[in-house]
């Protein structure tokens, strides 16, 4: 297997003589070493992470890919310096991350084009939303401390608990448990607050016969998870199992839908019709999924304008809502890796209603 970095250079030959990565993220997938700072400058025959002080010994005990230089003062002439001695004319820029000010400075270095399309942030974007058996690891790792933190609050979820209370109780097991970070503000919800997709949780109490909805996700080693479930302390009400059932038939056929070549809009389409068909179109705001790796939003997008094709190695969410205003809403999250020829879901837990 070659290295991402033997993998970027091929997508970069004949577009670019090298490339320079200065996003945190970008650095990290490059290198694995997680930094708030620093350069990665990759040529078809060598790349280097060009680093401060504060980093320097950390990152030549890990960075295997590139020759590891400490940061100069004069960063901008160590960049050109390097350009010049290999040749370089011109440099690929990451023009979706890379702000205009930045930009603007690595055009001072002199003899090389800085080239600010698409190409470099594309390339790299290519290469995260297929995922290597190590990053899925991590990514089910993440999952797992999610899942087991749901299981925990499961068995003491009850009416008179607040959305605080709840959010809490998941943020802290997935913290005491090993997640470097959590995926993104929790959000726990509950009774008519749950018709708000990403609402944020307050003091509201849970009361009988309530929906609770939960979103939440954690980070083991970069790498991220992304989960949601509603489920009812005490008796749902009709109403509330029949949405329910409904959001349940649409993420299950999404899932039997997703497989390589098949559109994010086409995928999505297939959840939406079936709660268009059940009368509750209106009620589906948001899109059906995205990716989720390095960054909890990536690609591949699953949304109704998105022609992108789902390939083996990207992993998508499946989160399909009905959201009814005033009343409840219900949203199930699972996220799945395209395989050869399906798709292989990542989460553990049952779509099915649970009641606490
Ligand atoms: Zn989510
Ligand atoms: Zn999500």
């Amino acid at each position: 297997m070659n290295t991402r970095i033997e993998q970027l250079n091929a997508l970069l030959a004949g577009k670019a003589d090298c490339a320079l990565v200065t996003d945190d993220l970008n650095r990290r997938y490059l290198t694995g070493m997680k930094s708030s700072a620093g350069y990665v400058l990759v040529f078809p025959e060598e790349a280097y992470l060009i680093i401060d002080s504060r980093y320097i010994e950390r990152a030549r005990e890990v960075v295997k890919d590139c020759i590891v230089l400490e940061q100069e003062p004069q960063v901008l002439r160590q960049l050109g310096d390097l350009m010049h001695r290999h040749g370089a004319g011109t440099c690929a820029l990451e023009s979706m991350t890379l702000t205009l000010q930045r930009a603007a400075l690595f055009t001072r270095i002199e003899g090389v084009e800085m080239l600010t399309n698409s190409l470099l942030s594309q390339a790299l974007y290519d290469l995260r939303t297929v995922k290597s058996a190590e990053e899925l690891a991590k990514i089910e790792a993440a999952q797992q401390l999610a899942e087991d933190a749901l299981d925990a609050l499961l068995q003491k979820l009850h009416a008179g608990m607040t959305e605080r209370d709840v959010a809490l109780e998941l943020d802290f097991h997935m913290r005491r448990h090993g997640a470097e970070d959590l995926s993104f503000e929790t959000i726990a919800l509950t009774g008519a607050h749950t018709s708000m997709p990403h609402g944020v949780p307050d003091d509201r109490v849970i009361r009988q016969g309530d929906f609770v909805l939960m979103d939440f996700g954690a980070v083991v080693d970069g790498y991220h998870s992304d989960t949601t479930r509603t489920v009812c302390v005490g008796e749902p009400t009709e109403e509330m199992r029949e949405v329910y059932g409904i959001v349940r038939t649409a993420q299950d056929a999404a899932r039997a839908a997703a497989k390589p070549g098949i559109s994010g809009a086409d995928l999505d389409e297939v959840a939406r019709a079936v709660i268009r068909d059940a009368g509750y179109g209106d009620a589906f705001g948001h899109s059906l999924g995205h990716g989720v790796g390095l960054e909890i939003h990536e690609f591949p997008v699953a949304s109704p304008q998105r022609k992108t094709l789902m390939a083996p190695g990207n992993v998508v969410t499946i989160e399909p809502g009905i959201y009814l205003p005033g009343k409840f809403g219900v949203r199930i999250e699972d996220f799945v890796v395209i395989t050869e020829d399906g798709c292989r879901t990542l989460t553990g837990i049952p779509n099915r209603l649970v009641c606490v």
